[in-house]
């Protein structure tokens, strides 16, 4: 008996069947697999460049 499986692909939002033989799953397509496989790699070089932190805290002691 073939297990099968409505499911919604993560990417694209598309309606596909979950099979044993559909490799690219839970992605409708290996387009779909590749596109988030993207996203993680760009968000992570995003995140990457946009890490500017200014630790500029001068914390002098203002004992009088
Ligand atoms: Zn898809």
């Amino acid at each position: 008996m073939v297990q099968k499986k409505d499911i919604a692909c993560p990417t694209c939002g598309k309606k596909n069947t979950w099979m044993p033989d559909n490799r690219f799953r839970p992605f409708c397509s290996e387009r779909c697999k590749l596109i988030d496989l993207g996203d993680w790699a760009s968000e992570k070089h995003r995140v990457a460049g946009e890490l500017v932190k200014s630790e500029e805290d001068s914390d002098e002691d203002d004992h009088v």
